[in-house]
Parts: structure tokens; C-alpha cells; sequence
């Protein structure tokens, strides 16, 4: 008897059993979608193998309802790297395939093939009075006239989310029309090369490099900010394109890099599907089954698009490597330039992992001849690298969070016409309230965090939990009146420089800032047309932008990254301070970085700052092999919480022995260390805490987690709390 052997879209570790539907043959069933009966509802699940009899009694096997597909939706390389990755990262794998889909196809859904474009009317061609009083819609009409009247709404709506009401609003008038196209075939597109630059002798040999590769080998292209490494990419992905393969192209976010991606665009043609979270279902849906028949030659996404299906790869490159955006950090925790890196191995072909600044893991996989590092030390063109220097801010007058020292510097940038830019990773006001007379301190009641103040809203709020309480007019503890703001938010930051500089314009992007759809895009391309002088900003603004009249950036607090609990705390400071500093002084004019501290002295910075990040990095691996720590150790993390400030306890705790009592048996070298409480302990008043795995070998920690992790379902205390198992954890 042939019993099929599916996974669901549930939380179960196996594969389940069913008699073959009745209708269609049983060749090629991996990766098919089929319908089945679970419980008392139905499912879409994916069949993953055909095998004689079952262990489960006949009568109580059930029959699949129907196939979806007539052939396989998932080809075998991808069933074989999500297998894997279910594998590896210990999470279920119908979960994982059903992550790995568009929700429509996840759903059994079919769509029709071709996309849709956004084409004007004719009314709209020639004359532009009926969108004179909307703007949005004017930008539309002349992006649609610059693409000659069309354009594929996939693109448009990534370009800037805020078209898609704008284009809806025409539609509604009549005024732009939707229709369907089916993909231009790659094979008859070849690349559009727009006037490409003659390469510089660095990018040259990192071009020639990744070409002349022969399979699968991996790249880590290592520049500065502004040294050319998107023309390295372009340049490879034409060679690519040109023998008839495909491209994968992923980033951390599509959002901010809207430049990017019309740059992709204008070299590689118009055979490039983008790919990420925001586009709307039907949209994703239909460049995912571009990719897999190979409609399309360049498949472009955030982290999800590393499970796009390639059936003629020829590159994967993953831009800003380093960056932890890449890696999925719930549900089913997976990092993209991982599985990217072990998908280039299964399609034998070259991955080009690119920064300004690389990860530690990738810097030691080059240290140990794994990775082959391609250097691109300079700036293109006249561009010359940013000083970089620190204002010490230890008993200095501080406005605004501003030192004397940077106001000067701002107000010579500002003066000579040029844009500058402060960071803060802090939105609101100030991420203290406190009672001058009793010591009082706003704190949430259901975390382990204070409140912070925003005082246009005229409230405190909880950044963890989203919780939030009008501000108080007197101390709620002693009643005094005397209640003071304490440190600089974004928001304060905001308020000081409009004091001190009202003659500019400004410019405040953070999360609180860009909350309406459409509204980052629009402060960027603002700040691109040189509309705002001054430029505030949280992590957001750190990242992608080519801003040419830039060429003054100020961190206005260093330290918060300096002592971060997490271990990869300095390292990420690291890369940030480098980062913003390469948006500084990319045009001709050269740039200046300041850095406000109270601690000048911090050996990062130090070395940091006197012999870069190549330095620094070689500095810190040394201490994270003297510390036992990745990339010298795998580690795991079980976490556990609950409103029960002792059952995440309990819970570790079992899970612990049992780990101990494994390791006893067999000698795996894996050390169990906690359960600890979580750094911030509790949140959303809940209690959370968490039991750390630790092992010199990736694979005895893959060995013990095998035989461990399947068991803590059923251990003491797991139903009394939210656990999940993190592998390779970014956030510690
Ligand atoms: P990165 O990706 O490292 O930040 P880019 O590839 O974006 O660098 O290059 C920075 C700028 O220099 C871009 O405006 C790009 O068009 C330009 N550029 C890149 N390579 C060259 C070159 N060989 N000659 C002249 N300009 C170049
Ligand atoms: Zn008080
Ligand atoms: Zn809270």
C-alpha cells in the first residue's frame, strides 16, 4: 500500500501519513500542494515523499482530498533547503514550507499568470491639469511618463507605498487603467546598460573574481560605504544574466532603498521581480512563480526572498550582510544570509556577501580560508573617507543633549550651505521622567523599563509594550510639581536645533515620524531634494542613502551602545558609528564625524577611530575567542516567560536536567548555562527567562539538539509557559 507522506502547516515535527487522493499518478508528488482532511477541518499541506505502509493501523489512516498542483510548486533544491533549514533551526517543517510561500499559494490558492501594470490614460498624457491639486498623483503621472506611460505596479508600489492610494484614487477617475502583461521572458531581455562607469582596478578584480568562479564559492565583498560595490554586484549580475541564469539580490530593507533598486532596474533590464513583505498578496504571489518559471532573471527581496525558487540560478548576492534586519527573529527564527549562503552550496553556484562593515562570523569564515575576501578600499571619485573625531562630553553643558563643541560644528555646516545630519536611537522626548523632590521615576507597570516622554502627545509611553499613561502634572509620589525630563529623545533633539538654528528647515524621521503608509519614502526623497537642512534621526536614517549635500554627522550618544548587555552590543556600535559615518561627505565636499561621549577613553573607540573597522574587528574576535563566543561557539537559546514570575523556571529548569542527563549518556561538549532571568525580565507583565546552550562544535550542539528538543514539549511545565528555541541567536 503507497501512503503519501505530508507536512501541514502546524506545529508538529512530523510528516504525516495519508492514502493517496483519487485522482492523479504518484510520480513527481515532492513538493506538490495537496488538500487534506485534519481534525475535523482541511488543510493545505505539501507532500514530501511516497512510501510503502505506514505504522499507523489502516483504518485509521485517512485519504487526501485532491491535489492542488499538477506539478511540483517547490522543486527539489528548495524542498531539500527548507528541510534543512527545519532541521537546523529546530521549527516544524510544514511551518517552514508554509513561511517559505506567498499567503496565496500557502492558502491553495492559483493565480493568474502575468502582472499587473498601471498604464495612464490618454487624457493624462499630454496634460496634467487633473492632477494639479494632488501631488502624489502628479508624481505618479511623470514616474509613469519617464517609463513611457507603464509600468508594472509591483515596482511602483515599492518605489513609494504611497502611489498605491494615489493610483487607486486615478483608477477610480478613470484616468489610469490596470491591466495584465505577462512577463517579458528573460531570455529575450538582455540587460539595458545605461552608461555604466569604466570600473576602478579594485572593483575590476572583485568583477573578474566572482565571474571566473566556477560553482559554488563564497565572496565577501568588503568596501567602505561608497566604494562601488553595487556596480561589483551589477557588473556580476550582468555576466550572469547574460548566460542565461538568475539572480538573487537580497537586502536587509526595500524601503530605504529606493535608489537601489531603480539603479538595479536601469542596468539589468526589466526582468527583475521584487519580492518583499509590504507588496500586496496577489503581487507576491505572482513574482514568486516569475522566479520559479524562470520569467524573470533578477529576484530582488527583503530576508522571505531568500526562499524564492531559482530554477536557472547563476548568483545570489546579499547586500549589507552584516545587518541583523536579515534575520528573522520570531515565529520561525532563520537568518537569510545563512540559508542563502547554504542554498548558493545546493545550486552550486557563487554568493557575494557585501558590506562596510562585516559581520564577525564572516570575517573569521575568511580568516579560516572559507570565504574569499574581495577588498575595495577606496571611495569612487573624488570623495575622500570622513574624519572622524570625539567630543568628550563629561561635565559639559548640554542643550538639547547638544555640547557646545557640536553646536559650533553644526552651525559652520549649516552656514556653508550644506546639509548635516544628528543621530539618536531614542525617539520621544526623554526616556526619563523624574520628581526632582522625592526621586520619583515614571516606570511601566508591566515592564521592567521606565516610560518615556513624549511631550507633544502629551503622554508617556512604553517602548516595550507599547503602553501608554497621560504625563502627570505633579509627582505622583510626593506631589510636588518639580517633575523633569531627563536625556535627549529625537523629538527634544528636534526642539533644541529649532531654537538654536530657526533660519532651516528640518527634518525628524523616526518611527513616530513616518507611522502613516508612504510617509518615510516621503521624508527621504525630501531630504534628498535638499528640502530640510537639518536632518534628526533614529537607526532608520543610518542606512542607504546617497544624500550628496551631506557632509556633517553628529551620534549624539555613543554610549548607548557601548554597554549593552548583549554581547554583540559593541560590534554593532561599531558598525553603526561606521555606517553613519559613511553618509557623510559623499559628494565633494569633504566630511566631518562628530561623536559625543562620556567615556573618550573605551578602547573600542580607540581603535575604532585611530585604525578602523578592519582593526577593530581583529581586536574583537580575539576577545570573543579568549571568551568562548561565536563565531568561536554555536550557541541555542531556550526561552521561556509567563505570568508566573516562577513557572519560565520551572520549565528551564526541567529542560536543564533532562539536557544534563543527555550529556551525561553521550559525550555531546555542550554546556547548559542559566536558566537566567532575560534582560529585561519582565514585559508585558509577563516573567521571562532563559537557559543558554553553548558548544565549541556546531555540530555536537546540532547532535544534542536533535535528541533534546523534541522532548521539551512533554517536559514539566512546558504548558504553563511560551518557550521557543532560538538557534544561532542574534539577540542574547
Ligand atoms: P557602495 O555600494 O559601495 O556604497 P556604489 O556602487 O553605490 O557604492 O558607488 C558609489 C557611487 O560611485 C555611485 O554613485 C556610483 O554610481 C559611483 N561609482 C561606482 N563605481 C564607479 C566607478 N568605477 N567610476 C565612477 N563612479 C563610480
Ligand atoms: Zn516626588
Ligand atoms: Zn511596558
Amino acid at each position: 500500500m503507497l501512503i503519501l507522506e505530508v507536512a501541514v502547516p502546524r506545529p508538529l515535527h512530523e510528516r504525516l501519513d495519508y492514502l493517496p487522493p483519487a485522482d492523479g499518478t504518484l510520480d513527481n508528488v515532492v513538493g506538490r500542494r495537496i488538500r487534506v482532511p485534519l481534525g475535523k477541518s482541511k488543510t493545505v499541506g505539501v507532500a514530501l515523499g511516497v512510501k510503502e505502509g505506514s505504522n499507523i493501523p489502516s483504518q485509521r489512516l485517512r485519504q487526501a482530498e485532491e491535489w492542488v498542483d499538477n506539478e511540483p510548486l517547490l522543486d527539489a533544491e528548495l524542498v531539500k533547503t527548507l528541510t534543512w533549514a527545519s532541521q537546523y533551526y529546530r521549527y516544524p517543517i510544514g511551518e517552514v514550507l508554509s513561511s517559505a510561500l506567498p499567503g496565496v499559494l500557502r492558502r491553495g490558492g492559483k493565480v493568474q499568470r502575468g502582472e499587473v501594470w498601471w498604464r495612464l490614460d490618454e487624457q493624462l498624457l499630454g496634460d496634467a491639469t487633473a492632477v494639479r491639486r494632488a501631488p502624489r498623483q502628479a508624481e505618479l503621472r511623470e514616474r509613469l511618463l519617464a517609463a513611457g506611460g507603464a509600468a508594472r505596479y509591483a515596482d511602483l508600489v515599492t518605489e513609494c507605498a504611497a502611489w498605491q492610494r494615489a493610483g487607486r484614487e486615478l483608477e477610480r477617475r478613470g484616468l489610469l487603467h490596470r491591466e495584465r502583461r505577462r512577463t517579458s521572458n528573460m531570455h529575450e531581455q538582455p540587460p539595458a546598460s545605461s552608461a555604466p562607469p569604466t570600473l576602478l582596478d579594485a572593483q575590476l578584480q572583485a568583477v573578474e573574481q566572482i565571474n571566473a568562479a566556477r560553482g559554488f564559492q563564497v565572496f565577501l565583498l568588503d568596501g567602505v560605504t561608497g566604494s562601488g560595490k553595487t556596480e561589483v554586484y551589477i557588473r556580476a549580475a550582468e555576466q550572469a544574466i547574460n548566460n542565461g541564469r538568475q539572480v538573487l539580490f537580497l537586502m536587509p530593507e526595500i524601503g530605504l532603498a529606493p535608489q537601489l533598486l531603480r539603479r538595479v532596474k536601469e542596468r539589468l533590464g526589466d526582468s527583475v521581480a521584487v519580492l518583499h513583505s509590504d507588496l500586496p498578496d496577489v503581487e507576491r504571489a505572482q513574482a514568486w512563480l516569475a522566479a520559479r518559471d524562470a520569467d524573470v532573471a533578477v529576484v530582488l527581496g527583503t530576508r522571505s526572498a531568500v526562499f524564492a525558487p531559482l530554477p536557472r540560478a547563476g548568483l545570489i548576492i546579499v547586500d549589507e550582510e552584516h545587518d541583523p534586519a536579515l534575520t528573522q527573529q520570531d515565529g520561525f527564527r532563520y537568518s537569510a544570509r545563512d540559508l542563502a549562503v547554504l542554498r548558493a552550496r545546493y545550486l552550486g553556484v557563487p554568493i557575494v556577501l557585501g558590506s562596510a562593515t562585516p559581520s564577525l562570523e564572516s570575517l573569521n569564515n575568511v580568516a579560516s580560508g572559507r570565504y574569499r575576501q574581495l577588498a575595495l578600499p577606496q571611495r569612487t571619485g573624488s570623495a575622500k573617507s570622513p574624519s572622524i573625531q570625539v567630543i568628550d562630553i563629561r561635565s559639559r553643558p548640554l542643550k538639547g543633549g547638544l555640547s557646545a563643541p557640536l553646536q559650533q560644528a553644526l552651525g559652520r555646516h549649516l552656514e556653508a550651505g550644506q546639509q548635516v545630519m544628528l543621530f539618536l536611537n531614542r525617539r520621544g522626548y526623554a526616556p526619563v521622567l523624574t520628581c526632582h523632590a522625592c526621586g520619583w521615576i515614571a516606570e511601566c507597570q508591566r515592564c521592567d523599563a521606565r516610560l518615556t516622554v513624549h511631550r507633544r502627545a502629551g503622554n508617556m509611553r512604553c517602548h516595550h509594550c507599547g503602553a501608554s499613561r497621560p504625563l502627570p502634572s505633579v509627582c505622583p509620589g510626593c506631589g510636588a510639581g518639580d517633575l523633569l525630563p531627563l536625556g535627549p529623545g529625537t523629538e527634544r533633539l528636534e526642539e533644541a536645533l529649532a531654537e538654536l538654528f530657526p533660519q532651516y528647515n528640518l527634518l525628524r524621521i523616526d518611527r513616530d515620524t513616518t507611522r502613516r503608509r508612504g510617509e518615510l519614502e516621503a521624508r527621504l526623497a525630501a531630504a534628498h531634494r535638499g528640502d530640510a537642512q537639518l536632518l534628526i534621526g533614529t537607526q532608520m536614517l543610518a542606512k542607504g542613502h546617497h544624500l550628496p549635500g551631506l557632509t556633517l554627522v553628529a551620534v549624539v550618544d555613543v554610549d548607548q551602545g557601548l554597554f549593552g548587555t548583549d554581547f554583540r552590543a559593541t560590534e554593532r556600535l561599531a558598525q553603526l558609528v561606521v555606517q553613519v559615518a559613511g553618509r557623510a561627505g559623499r559628494g565633494d565636499n569633504p566630511g566631518e564625524v562628530l561623536l559625543q561621549t562620556r567615556h573618550p577613553e573605551h578602547p573600542l573607540l580607540q581603535t575604532l577611530l585611530e585604525s578602523g573597522y578592519g582593526a577593530f574587528a581583529a581586536e574583537h574576535l580575539n576577545e570573543r575567542r579568549a571568551a568562548g563566543l561565536p563565531p568561536f561557539a554555536s550557541l541555542a537559546l531556550l526561552r521561556a516567560e509567563a505570568v508566573d514570575a516562577n513557572a519560565p523556571y520551572v520549565f528551564l529548569e526541567a529542560a536543564a536536567d533532562w539536557g544534563a542527563s543527555l550529556t551525561r549518556r553521550q559525550q555531546y561538549g555542550v554546556e547548559l548555562l542559566g536558566p537566567v532571568p532575560a534582560p529585561m525580565e519582565r514585559r508585558e507583565g509577563r516573567y521571562r527567562a532563559q537557559l543558554m546552550l553553548r558548544s565549541e562544535s556546531r555540530y555536537m550542539l546540532q547532535a544534542f539538539l536533535g535528541d533534546w528538543a523534541i522532548k521539551l514539549a512533554g517536559l514539566n511545565g512546558a504548558r504553563k509557559v511560551r518557550w521557543s528555541l532560538d538557534v544561532d541567536p542574534v539577540d542574547t
